[in-house]
């Protein structure tokens, strides 16, 4: 009896120890981080993974991951591969592979939006200093100059070999949809089945949360701490420009950083944001800026030819408008 005993408490014991040890190796902790890159605020949580993974030494491939990309990118570091084009007065650059097939996909972006979006817009945005302490209009005759040098017609990419002819990049609205793609490509590589990348509201959400759709805020631009809607998906990007990131009021008029190429002045068209959701990231930051510099009913024109992109328009009223297959509600 006794010895009977005795052996089911050890198989208990057995039992229990294997269900810990069980518990342990199957569980993943999440983890997040946040930093400041790319000129925004960058967060990176982690929820679901394959055993074994180190959350911690993912998070810092990734972060290490976006400075490498932001330096590559950026027009105000110096030898940044922008950078030495943006200095080359007109003679071929070499670039990296990578460099070189961002500006290739920036240039079909311009030609599918008709200029619209359009990369070689830095002498205008260099007029504008949207964070200063006491932000100005740009001299009216500087910025006409800085137009007149605008134009993706003066970029062109053979191969590795970047020809910029006149004036200079700036990949703004197009850089952080691809390092979240990177991002997203890295996770994966490293077993990460489950995680929210949010590139200052550049979203790329893996996998799904918990085995449900993701749910993911639009803000409400009349007041950016309130909701307007929620989209929901899974492994997709998530992406908005909108009039209040970046920007100042004067007289009771909003100067944002959504510029027209043609004007060098912001877009007024009727319209707050325009959020794209789509699988590609990039994809989804050249249209948001596309869609929102083209306006609603030409963005919509555009949109109807393609598949898997769906948008979200808000406008100043506050209404707002989706393509169909949008799956989202409001707030
Ligand atoms: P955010 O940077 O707030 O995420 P966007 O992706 O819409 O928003 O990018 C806006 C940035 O893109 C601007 O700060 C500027 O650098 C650049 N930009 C502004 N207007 C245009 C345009 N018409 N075409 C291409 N890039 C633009
Ligand atoms: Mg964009």
């Amino acid at each position: 009896m006794k010895r009977h005993r005795i052996i089911a408490l050890v198989v208990l014991l057995g039992l229990l120890l294997l269900t810990v040890t069980a518990c342990r190796s199957s569980s993943f902790s999440e983890s997040e981080r946040t930093g400041f890159a790319l000129d925004t605020v960058i967060r990176i949580t982690l929820y679901e993974a394959k055993d074994g993974t180190d959350g911690e030494a993912v998070l810092d491939a990734c972060f290490a991951e976006i400075q490498r990309l932001e330096k590559q990118f950026s027009g105000t570091v110096p030898d940044s591969e922008i950078s030495r084009i943006n200095a080359s007065n007109g003679a071929p650059v070499t670039v990296s592979e990578e460099t070189a097939a961002l500006l290739s996909l920036s240039l079909h972006y311009a030609q599918l939006s008709n200029g619209a979006f359009d990369i070689t817009l830095r002498p205008v945005t260099a007029l504008w200093d949207f964070s200063a302490d006491r932000p100005s209009l740009p001299d009216e005759g500087a910025l006409a100059a800085a137009v007149s040098m605008v134009d993706y017609h003066h970029l062109t990419v053979s191969g590795t070999t970047v020809t910029l002819s006149e004036g200079a990049l700036d990949l703004g609205g197009i850089a952080k949809g691809y390092i979240a793609d990177r991002v997203r490509e890295l996770l994966e590589q490293q077993g990460v089945t489950s995680a929210l990348i949010d590139l200052g509201g550049n979203i790329v959400a893996v996998g799904n949360k918990q085995g449900n759709a993701w749910r993911i805020g639009i803000k409400d631009p009349s007041n950016t701490e309130k909701l307007r809607a929620v989209v929901n998906g899974e492994g997709f990007s998530v992406v908005t420009s909108g009039v209040y990131e970046r920007g100042f009021t004067q007289n009771g008029v909003r100067y944002h950083h959504l510029l027209s190429p043609q004007t060098g002045m912001p877009v007024q068209n009727g319209l707050a944001s325009v959020t794209i959701v789509c699988e590609s990231s990039v994809q989804a930051d050249a249209l948001s800026t596309a869609c929102f510099v083209l306006g609603e009913s030409e963005a919509k024109k555009i949109l109807a030819t393609m598949d898997g992109v769906q948008a979200l328009f808000i406008r100043d009223d506050g209404t707002v408008s989706a393509t169909e297959g949008l799956s989202y509600t409001l707030q």
